[in-house]
Protein backbone atom coordinates (compact mmCIF):
# COMPACT_ATOMS: atom_id res chain seq x y z
CA UNK A 1 0.00 0.00 0.00
CA UNK A 2 1.55 3.61 -1.10
CA UNK A 3 0.27 6.98 -2.33
CA UNK A 4 1.00 6.02 -6.19
CA UNK A 5 -1.72 3.32 -5.79
CA UNK A 6 -4.96 3.73 -7.88
CA UNK A 7 -8.27 2.76 -6.42
CA UNK A 8 -10.62 1.35 -9.51
CA UNK A 9 -14.52 1.14 -8.34
CA UNK A 10 -16.53 -1.35 -10.31
CA UNK A 11 -15.40 -4.41 -11.36
CA UNK A 12 -17.18 -4.69 -14.98
CA UNK A 13 -15.69 -4.94 -18.27
CA UNK A 14 -14.84 -0.95 -17.94
CA UNK A 15 -13.37 -1.66 -14.28
CA UNK A 16 -11.38 -5.09 -15.45
CA UNK A 17 -9.74 -3.37 -18.48
CA UNK A 18 -8.83 0.05 -16.04
CA UNK A 19 -7.54 -2.39 -13.35
CA UNK A 20 -5.71 -4.73 -15.98
CA UNK A 21 -4.17 -1.82 -17.52
CA UNK A 22 -2.90 0.12 -14.74
CA UNK A 23 -1.45 -3.09 -12.88
CA UNK A 24 0.47 -3.83 -16.09
CA UNK A 25 2.35 -0.23 -16.15
CA UNK A 26 3.23 -1.77 -12.27
CA UNK A 27 1.14 0.50 -10.57
CA UNK A 28 -0.74 -1.08 -7.73
CA UNK A 29 -4.69 -1.32 -7.94
CA UNK A 30 -7.76 -1.27 -5.58
CA UNK A 31 -10.25 -2.85 -7.43
CA UNK A 32 -13.61 -2.54 -5.18
CA UNK A 33 -16.14 -4.50 -6.35
CA UNK A 34 -19.82 -4.23 -4.63
CA UNK A 35 -21.08 -8.13 -5.73
CA UNK A 36 -19.62 -11.73 -4.68
CA UNK A 37 -17.42 -11.83 -7.89
CA UNK A 38 -16.05 -9.38 -10.92
CA UNK A 39 -18.12 -9.74 -13.97
CA UNK A 40 -20.69 -7.03 -13.70
CA UNK A 41 -23.54 -7.15 -16.51
CA UNK A 42 -21.43 -8.70 -19.28
CA UNK A 43 -21.23 -11.99 -17.57
CA UNK A 44 -25.07 -12.34 -17.32
CA UNK A 45 -24.68 -12.36 -20.98
CA UNK A 46 -25.00 -15.15 -23.56
CA UNK A 47 -23.53 -14.13 -26.65
CA UNK A 48 -21.83 -10.82 -27.74
CA UNK A 49 -22.85 -8.77 -30.87
CA UNK A 50 -21.34 -8.14 -33.66
CA UNK A 51 -19.28 -11.42 -33.75
CA UNK A 52 -21.58 -13.57 -31.24
CA UNK A 53 -18.79 -14.65 -29.43
CA UNK A 54 -19.66 -16.32 -25.96
CA UNK A 55 -19.38 -13.32 -24.26
CA UNK A 56 -18.19 -15.66 -20.61
CA UNK A 57 -15.67 -16.88 -23.17
CA UNK A 58 -14.03 -13.83 -23.28
CA UNK A 59 -14.25 -12.50 -20.01
CA UNK A 60 -13.93 -14.85 -18.08
CA UNK A 61 -9.85 -15.54 -18.91
CA UNK A 62 -9.97 -11.33 -18.00
CA UNK A 63 -11.44 -12.27 -15.13
CA UNK A 64 -9.01 -14.81 -13.79
CA UNK A 65 -6.26 -12.44 -14.92
CA UNK A 66 -7.38 -10.13 -12.61
CA UNK A 67 -7.60 -12.75 -9.87
CA UNK A 68 -4.46 -13.74 -9.96
CA UNK A 69 -2.82 -10.45 -10.91
CA UNK A 70 -0.15 -9.56 -8.32
CA UNK A 71 -0.17 -5.96 -8.66
CA UNK A 72 -4.13 -5.84 -7.88
CA UNK A 73 -5.91 -6.43 -4.55
CA UNK A 74 -9.33 -7.28 -5.32
CA UNK A 75 -11.97 -6.23 -2.69
CA UNK A 76 -15.70 -7.88 -3.30
CA UNK A 77 -18.45 -7.48 -1.10
CA UNK A 78 -17.23 -3.86 -0.88
CA UNK A 79 -18.29 -0.10 -1.52
CA UNK A 80 -16.21 3.32 -1.27
CA UNK A 81 -17.83 5.26 1.50
CA UNK A 82 -15.98 8.37 1.36
CA UNK A 83 -13.27 9.67 -0.58
CA UNK A 84 -10.86 12.52 0.97
CA UNK A 85 -8.07 14.53 -0.47
CA UNK A 86 -6.21 16.17 -3.98
CA UNK A 87 -5.22 14.32 -6.97
CA UNK A 88 -1.85 12.38 -6.06
CA UNK A 89 -3.19 12.37 -2.27
CA UNK A 90 -6.53 10.78 -1.83
CA UNK A 91 -7.28 8.54 1.31
CA UNK A 92 -10.24 6.18 -0.08
CA UNK A 93 -11.93 4.64 3.05
CA UNK A 94 -13.76 1.14 1.81
CA UNK A 95 -16.76 -0.85 3.73
CA UNK A 96 -16.27 -4.81 3.16
CA UNK A 97 -18.91 -6.85 4.02
CA UNK A 98 -19.03 -10.08 5.58
CA UNK A 99 -19.16 -13.21 3.13
CA UNK A 100 -19.41 -15.26 6.31
CA UNK A 101 -17.12 -17.71 4.54
CA UNK A 102 -12.78 -17.89 5.92
CA UNK A 103 -11.73 -16.49 2.53
CA UNK A 104 -8.25 -17.86 3.07
CA UNK A 105 -9.23 -21.81 3.39
CA UNK A 106 -12.49 -21.87 0.75
CA UNK A 107 -11.41 -23.89 -2.33
CA UNK A 108 -15.09 -22.98 -3.93
CA UNK A 109 -15.59 -26.87 -4.09
CA UNK A 110 -19.20 -26.18 -3.85
CA UNK A 111 -19.87 -29.01 -1.12
CA UNK A 112 -21.89 -26.63 1.21
CA UNK A 113 -24.06 -25.41 -1.94
CA UNK A 114 -24.87 -28.83 -2.73
CA UNK A 115 -26.15 -29.81 0.66
CA UNK A 116 -28.03 -26.44 1.36
CA UNK A 117 -31.57 -26.92 1.57
CA UNK A 118 -32.45 -23.53 0.91
CA UNK A 119 -33.33 -22.44 -2.42
CA UNK A 120 -33.95 -18.44 -3.13
CA UNK A 121 -34.34 -15.91 -6.20
CA UNK A 122 -30.74 -15.87 -7.67
CA UNK A 123 -30.24 -12.19 -8.53
CA UNK A 124 -27.69 -13.45 -11.27
CA UNK A 125 -30.69 -15.50 -13.17
CA UNK A 126 -32.04 -12.36 -13.13
CA UNK A 127 -35.26 -13.82 -11.37
CA UNK A 128 -35.73 -16.65 -13.23
CA UNK A 129 -33.22 -18.99 -11.56
CA UNK A 130 -32.78 -20.12 -8.17
CA UNK A 131 -29.85 -20.37 -5.72
CA UNK A 132 -29.23 -21.72 -2.21
CA UNK A 133 -28.71 -20.01 1.10
CA UNK A 134 -24.90 -20.46 0.23
CA UNK A 135 -23.87 -20.16 -3.32
CA UNK A 136 -21.73 -18.45 -6.20
CA UNK A 137 -23.64 -16.53 -8.07
CA UNK A 138 -22.40 -18.79 -11.33
CA UNK A 139 -19.81 -20.93 -11.89
CA UNK A 140 -17.08 -18.95 -13.23
CA UNK A 141 -16.93 -16.85 -10.25
CA UNK A 142 -13.48 -14.62 -9.46
CA UNK A 143 -13.02 -14.70 -6.48
CA UNK A 144 -13.73 -18.57 -6.73
CA UNK A 145 -15.30 -18.46 -3.44
CA UNK A 146 -18.84 -19.05 -1.88
CA UNK A 147 -21.26 -16.72 -0.07
CA UNK A 148 -22.94 -16.98 3.11
CA UNK A 149 -26.39 -15.39 2.63
CA UNK A 150 -27.87 -14.53 6.50
CA UNK A 151 -30.74 -13.27 5.63
CA UNK A 152 -32.31 -16.74 3.86
CA UNK A 153 -30.05 -19.21 6.03
CA UNK A 154 -31.95 -21.29 8.62
CA UNK A 155 -28.94 -22.40 10.32
CA UNK A 156 -29.49 -26.04 9.66
CA UNK A 157 -25.79 -26.66 10.42
CA UNK A 158 -24.99 -29.16 7.24
CA UNK A 159 -22.88 -26.57 5.29
CA UNK A 160 -20.61 -26.46 8.51
CA UNK A 161 -20.42 -30.31 8.66
CA UNK A 162 -20.05 -30.66 5.37
CA UNK A 163 -16.97 -28.36 4.76
CA UNK A 164 -14.05 -30.13 5.16
CA UNK A 165 -12.09 -26.96 5.60
CA UNK A 166 -14.23 -24.89 8.55
CA UNK A 167 -14.33 -22.45 6.22
CA UNK A 168 -18.34 -21.55 6.98
CA UNK A 169 -18.21 -18.85 9.28
CA UNK A 170 -21.38 -18.13 11.79
CA UNK A 171 -23.37 -14.86 11.91
CA UNK A 172 -21.13 -13.82 15.60
CA UNK A 173 -17.63 -14.75 13.73
CA UNK A 174 -17.53 -12.42 10.53
CA UNK A 175 -18.15 -8.50 10.65
CA UNK A 176 -18.35 -5.34 8.77
CA UNK A 177 -14.29 -3.71 7.98
CA UNK A 178 -13.64 -0.11 7.21
CA UNK A 179 -10.09 0.08 5.56
CA UNK A 180 -8.25 3.23 4.18
CA UNK A 181 -6.32 3.51 1.22
CA UNK A 182 -3.84 6.07 -0.17
CA UNK A 183 -4.57 6.78 -3.46
CA UNK A 184 -3.20 8.63 -5.83
CA UNK A 185 -5.82 8.75 -8.36
CA UNK A 186 -9.50 7.32 -8.46
CA UNK A 187 -11.16 5.26 -11.14
CA UNK A 188 -15.43 5.49 -11.05
CA UNK A 189 -16.52 2.59 -13.52
CA UNK A 190 -19.50 1.80 -11.42
CA UNK A 191 -21.57 0.81 -14.36
CA UNK A 192 -25.56 0.86 -14.70
CA UNK A 193 -28.95 -0.94 -14.09
CA UNK A 194 -31.52 -1.39 -15.93
CA UNK A 195 -34.93 0.21 -16.29
CA UNK A 196 -37.29 -1.21 -14.36
CA UNK A 197 -40.12 -2.64 -16.73
CA UNK A 198 -42.87 -2.13 -14.66
CA UNK A 199 -42.89 1.25 -15.09
CA UNK A 200 -43.93 0.75 -17.95
CA UNK A 201 -47.76 -0.70 -16.53
CA UNK A 202 -49.12 -1.27 -20.27
CA UNK A 203 -46.99 -3.82 -20.87
CA UNK A 204 -47.98 -5.85 -18.20
CA UNK A 205 -44.35 -7.24 -16.76
CA UNK A 206 -45.21 -9.67 -13.92
CA UNK A 207 -48.62 -9.48 -14.62
CA UNK A 208 -48.53 -11.54 -17.22
CA UNK A 209 -45.98 -14.28 -16.82
CA UNK A 210 -44.80 -14.59 -20.74
CA UNK A 211 -43.78 -11.25 -20.48
CA UNK A 212 -39.76 -11.24 -19.71
CA UNK A 213 -37.00 -8.58 -19.72
CA UNK A 214 -34.25 -8.62 -22.51
CA UNK A 215 -31.76 -9.76 -19.44
CA UNK A 216 -34.31 -12.23 -18.25
CA UNK A 217 -34.20 -13.98 -22.02
CA UNK A 218 -30.05 -13.85 -22.34
CA UNK A 219 -30.05 -15.71 -18.85
CA UNK A 220 -33.04 -18.10 -20.70
CA UNK A 221 -30.89 -18.88 -23.83
CA UNK A 222 -27.60 -18.73 -21.76
CA UNK A 223 -26.41 -22.39 -22.14
CA UNK A 224 -25.25 -21.93 -18.30
CA UNK A 225 -28.17 -20.48 -17.24
CA UNK A 226 -31.35 -21.56 -15.23
CA UNK A 227 -33.21 -23.29 -18.38
CA UNK A 228 -29.92 -24.73 -19.81
CA UNK A 229 -30.07 -22.72 -22.91
CA UNK A 230 -33.88 -23.62 -24.15
CA UNK A 231 -36.13 -20.69 -24.20
CA UNK A 232 -39.46 -21.13 -22.58
CA UNK A 233 -42.78 -19.51 -21.19
CA UNK A 234 -43.23 -18.91 -18.29
CA UNK A 235 -47.03 -20.06 -18.32
CA UNK A 236 -46.31 -23.15 -19.60
CA UNK A 237 -42.91 -24.34 -19.68
CA UNK A 238 -43.26 -24.75 -23.74
CA UNK A 239 -41.34 -23.51 -26.63
CA UNK A 240 -43.09 -20.54 -27.80
CA UNK A 241 -44.12 -20.53 -31.56
CA UNK A 242 -43.42 -16.96 -31.62
CA UNK A 243 -41.49 -14.23 -29.88
CA UNK A 244 -41.80 -10.67 -30.30
CA UNK A 245 -39.33 -8.05 -28.98
CA UNK A 246 -40.49 -4.31 -27.78
CA UNK A 247 -37.56 -1.91 -28.51
CA UNK A 248 -37.35 1.30 -26.20
CA UNK A 249 -38.81 0.31 -23.18
CA UNK A 250 -37.25 3.34 -20.87
CA UNK A 251 -34.97 4.54 -23.65
CA UNK A 252 -36.28 7.71 -25.59
CA UNK A 253 -39.96 8.19 -23.71
CA UNK A 254 -40.24 10.81 -22.17
CA UNK A 255 -43.24 9.97 -20.29
CA UNK A 256 -40.94 7.28 -18.52
CA UNK A 257 -38.76 10.55 -17.80
CA UNK A 258 -36.19 8.96 -20.22
CA UNK A 259 -34.87 10.76 -23.03
CA UNK A 260 -31.79 9.35 -24.11
CA UNK A 261 -30.98 6.25 -26.45
CA UNK A 262 -29.96 3.48 -24.29
CA UNK A 263 -27.36 2.33 -27.74
CA UNK A 264 -27.50 -1.22 -26.83
CA UNK A 265 -30.85 -2.27 -27.01
CA UNK A 266 -31.31 -2.66 -30.93
CA UNK A 267 -28.03 -4.59 -31.22
CA UNK A 268 -28.64 -7.24 -28.42
CA UNK A 269 -32.30 -7.56 -29.43
CA UNK A 270 -31.05 -8.18 -33.31
CA UNK A 271 -28.90 -10.71 -31.65
CA UNK A 272 -31.14 -13.01 -29.21
CA UNK A 273 -33.41 -13.03 -32.68
CA UNK A 274 -30.65 -14.34 -34.38
CA UNK A 275 -30.40 -16.75 -31.15
CA UNK A 276 -33.38 -17.57 -31.64
CA UNK A 277 -33.66 -18.60 -35.41
CA UNK A 278 -30.82 -20.60 -34.68
CA UNK A 279 -32.04 -22.52 -32.33
CA UNK A 280 -35.38 -22.93 -33.16
CA UNK A 281 -35.90 -22.15 -37.23
CA UNK A 282 -39.80 -22.32 -37.17
CA UNK A 283 -40.36 -20.00 -34.38
CA UNK A 284 -41.67 -16.36 -35.83
CA UNK A 285 -39.73 -13.77 -34.37
CA UNK A 286 -40.59 -9.82 -34.69
CA UNK A 287 -38.61 -6.61 -33.57
CA UNK A 288 -41.08 -3.50 -33.15
CA UNK A 289 -38.60 -0.85 -33.07
CA UNK A 290 -38.83 3.06 -33.56
CA UNK A 291 -35.24 3.84 -35.56
CA UNK A 292 -33.05 0.80 -36.00
CA UNK A 293 -29.74 1.96 -34.51
CA UNK A 294 -26.50 0.01 -35.76
CA UNK A 295 -24.06 2.29 -35.75
CA UNK A 296 -21.03 0.86 -34.91
CA UNK A 297 -18.53 -1.06 -37.20
CA UNK A 298 -20.20 -4.14 -38.47
CA UNK A 299 -23.37 -3.62 -36.95
CA UNK A 300 -25.42 -2.66 -40.22
CA UNK A 301 -24.29 -5.70 -41.62
CA UNK A 302 -25.34 -7.36 -38.81
CA UNK A 303 -28.78 -6.28 -38.73
CA UNK A 304 -29.14 -7.42 -42.54
CA UNK A 305 -28.05 -11.02 -41.55
CA UNK A 306 -31.02 -11.16 -38.84
CA UNK A 307 -33.45 -10.17 -41.80
CA UNK A 308 -32.09 -12.49 -43.84
CA UNK A 309 -32.45 -15.19 -41.03
CA UNK A 310 -36.25 -14.29 -40.93
CA UNK A 311 -36.71 -11.88 -38.69
CA UNK A 312 -39.06 -9.46 -39.19
CA UNK A 313 -38.03 -5.89 -38.33
CA UNK A 314 -41.68 -3.70 -37.96
CA UNK A 315 -41.91 0.03 -37.18
CA UNK A 316 -44.01 0.50 -34.80
CA UNK A 317 -44.48 0.82 -30.96
CA UNK A 318 -47.24 -0.89 -29.27
CA UNK A 319 -50.04 0.70 -27.24
CA UNK A 320 -50.24 -2.15 -25.09
CA UNK A 321 -49.95 -5.95 -24.39
CA UNK A 322 -52.59 -7.72 -24.20
CA UNK A 323 -53.38 -11.73 -21.74
CA UNK A 324 -55.65 -13.39 -24.54
CA UNK A 325 -56.36 -16.83 -23.28
CA UNK A 326 -53.45 -18.66 -24.93
CA UNK A 327 -50.74 -15.92 -25.51
CA UNK A 328 -50.48 -12.32 -25.71
CA UNK A 329 -52.16 -9.39 -28.42
CA UNK A 330 -49.91 -6.74 -29.31
CA UNK A 331 -52.47 -3.98 -30.94
CA UNK A 332 -50.12 -2.02 -32.83
CA UNK A 333 -49.50 0.68 -36.53
CA UNK A 334 -46.84 -0.10 -38.95
CA UNK A 335 -45.48 3.36 -38.90
CA UNK A 336 -43.95 2.26 -42.49
CA UNK A 337 -47.04 0.99 -43.80
CA UNK A 338 -50.27 3.18 -42.02
CA UNK A 339 -51.53 -0.56 -41.29
CA UNK A 340 -53.27 -1.61 -37.84
CA UNK A 341 -52.59 -4.87 -36.75
CA UNK A 342 -53.21 -7.10 -33.69
CA UNK A 343 -50.13 -8.93 -33.63
CA UNK A 344 -50.28 -11.99 -31.68
CA UNK A 345 -47.26 -13.58 -29.77
CA UNK A 346 -46.32 -17.05 -26.69
CA UNK A 347 -43.45 -14.43 -25.85
CA UNK A 348 -42.78 -10.86 -25.61
CA UNK A 349 -39.29 -9.60 -24.56
CA UNK A 350 -38.71 -6.01 -23.05
CA UNK A 351 -35.84 -4.48 -24.40
CA UNK A 352 -35.25 -2.61 -21.36
CA UNK A 353 -32.71 0.49 -21.21
CA UNK A 354 -29.80 1.37 -19.13
CA UNK A 355 -29.93 3.45 -16.25
CA UNK A 356 -27.47 4.96 -13.93
CA UNK A 357 -26.70 3.04 -10.89
CA UNK A 358 -28.20 4.96 -7.25
CA UNK A 359 -24.76 4.35 -5.44
CA UNK A 360 -22.87 6.07 -8.39
CA UNK A 361 -24.98 8.80 -8.03
CA UNK A 362 -24.68 9.26 -4.14
CA UNK A 363 -20.50 8.81 -4.96
CA UNK A 364 -21.02 11.75 -7.36
CA UNK A 365 -22.89 13.72 -4.94
CA UNK A 366 -20.65 13.02 -2.12
CA UNK A 367 -17.52 13.99 -4.56
CA UNK A 368 -19.34 17.46 -5.98
CA UNK A 369 -19.02 15.88 -9.45
CA UNK A 370 -21.52 17.27 -11.30
CA UNK A 371 -24.20 14.78 -13.32
CA UNK A 372 -25.68 15.25 -16.97
CA UNK A 373 -29.60 15.51 -17.34
CA UNK A 374 -30.39 11.42 -17.13
CA UNK A 375 -27.79 11.45 -13.70
CA UNK A 376 -25.14 9.79 -15.19
CA UNK A 377 -21.66 11.17 -14.89
CA UNK A 378 -20.61 14.27 -16.68
CA UNK A 379 -16.96 14.22 -18.09
CA UNK A 380 -14.44 17.19 -17.92
CA UNK A 381 -15.17 17.45 -21.93
CA UNK A 382 -17.17 14.81 -23.18
CA UNK A 383 -15.39 15.58 -26.66
CA UNK A 384 -11.53 16.25 -25.64
CA UNK A 385 -11.73 14.80 -22.21
CA UNK A 386 -14.26 12.29 -21.99
CA UNK A 387 -12.84 10.08 -19.35
CA UNK A 388 -11.90 13.33 -16.80
CA UNK A 389 -14.11 14.73 -14.33
CA UNK A 390 -14.18 18.66 -13.24
CA UNK A 391 -12.12 16.95 -10.35
CA UNK A 392 -8.26 16.51 -10.43
CA UNK A 393 -7.00 12.75 -9.85
CA UNK A 394 -10.77 11.71 -10.38
CA UNK A 395 -11.59 9.76 -13.85
CA UNK A 396 -14.66 8.00 -15.06
CA UNK A 397 -15.07 5.12 -17.68
CA UNK A 398 -17.92 2.52 -19.11
CA UNK A 399 -21.85 2.65 -18.72
CA UNK A 400 -21.40 4.92 -15.40
CA UNK A 401 -20.64 7.76 -18.09
CA UNK A 402 -23.50 6.98 -20.41
CA UNK A 403 -25.21 3.65 -21.90
CA UNK A 404 -22.01 2.07 -23.76
CA UNK A 405 -21.98 -1.16 -25.48
CA UNK A 406 -18.94 -3.41 -24.60
CA UNK A 407 -16.60 -2.47 -27.04
CA UNK A 408 -16.79 1.49 -26.00
CA UNK A 409 -16.75 0.27 -22.30
CA UNK A 410 -13.46 -1.98 -22.81
CA UNK A 411 -11.96 1.86 -24.70
CA UNK A 412 -13.02 4.37 -21.67
CA UNK A 413 -11.55 2.37 -18.78
CA UNK A 414 -8.16 1.96 -20.90
CA UNK A 415 -8.93 5.68 -21.64
CA UNK A 416 -9.48 6.36 -17.39
CA UNK A 417 -6.44 4.03 -16.84
CA UNK A 418 -3.85 6.18 -18.95
CA UNK A 419 -4.69 9.39 -17.27
CA UNK A 420 -4.58 7.07 -13.79
CA UNK A 421 -1.31 6.32 -14.77
CA UNK A 422 -0.23 9.45 -15.22
CA UNK A 423 -1.30 10.77 -11.54
CA UNK A 424 0.63 7.43 -10.25
CA UNK A 425 3.80 8.24 -11.92
CA UNK A 426 3.49 11.74 -10.93
CA UNK A 427 3.06 10.62 -7.10
CA UNK A 428 5.75 8.02 -7.09
CA UNK A 429 8.16 10.36 -8.05
CA UNK A 430 7.72 13.03 -5.57
CA UNK A 431 8.25 10.03 -2.63
FE1 LIG B 1 -16.01 -26.09 -0.18
FE2 LIG B 1 -16.05 -25.33 2.40
FE3 LIG B 1 -15.64 -23.46 0.52
FE4 LIG B 1 -18.04 -24.61 0.80
S1 LIG B 1 -17.01 -23.29 2.28
S2 LIG B 1 -16.95 -24.25 -1.12
S3 LIG B 1 -17.48 -26.72 1.36
S4 LIG B 1 -14.29 -25.21 1.00
FE1 LIG C 1 -27.69 -23.58 4.00
FE2 LIG C 1 -27.63 -22.11 6.23
FE3 LIG C 1 -27.99 -24.78 6.36
FE4 LIG C 1 -25.60 -23.73 5.67
S1 LIG C 1 -26.60 -23.51 7.66
S2 LIG C 1 -26.66 -25.45 4.68
S3 LIG C 1 -26.26 -21.94 4.47
S4 LIG C 1 -29.38 -23.27 5.43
Amino acid sequence: MNGSDVVVIGAGVAGIQAAMDLANHNIHVWLIEREPTIGGHMGMLDKTFPTNDCSMCILSPKMAEVGRHPNITLLTLAEVEKIEGTAGNFTVTITKYPRYIREADCTGCGDCVNICPVEVYNKFDAGIGVRKAIYKPHAQVVPNLVVKDNLHCIECGLCYDVCGKNAVLHLDEDRVQTLTVPAAAVVIATGYTLFDAQKKSQFGYLRYPDVITSIEFERMINAGGPTFGEVRRLSNGKTPKSVVFIQCVGSRDVSAGRNLCSCVCCMYALKNSMLIKEHYPDTEVTILYNDLRAYGKGYEEYAERAKQMGVAIIRAFPGEVQQAKNNLVLPLEDTETGEFKNLEADLVVLSVGMEPEPDTIRLAKSLGLPLDANNFLSSADMKLDPAGTIQPGIYIAGAAVAPKDIPDSVISGGAAAMKATIDSYASEAQQ
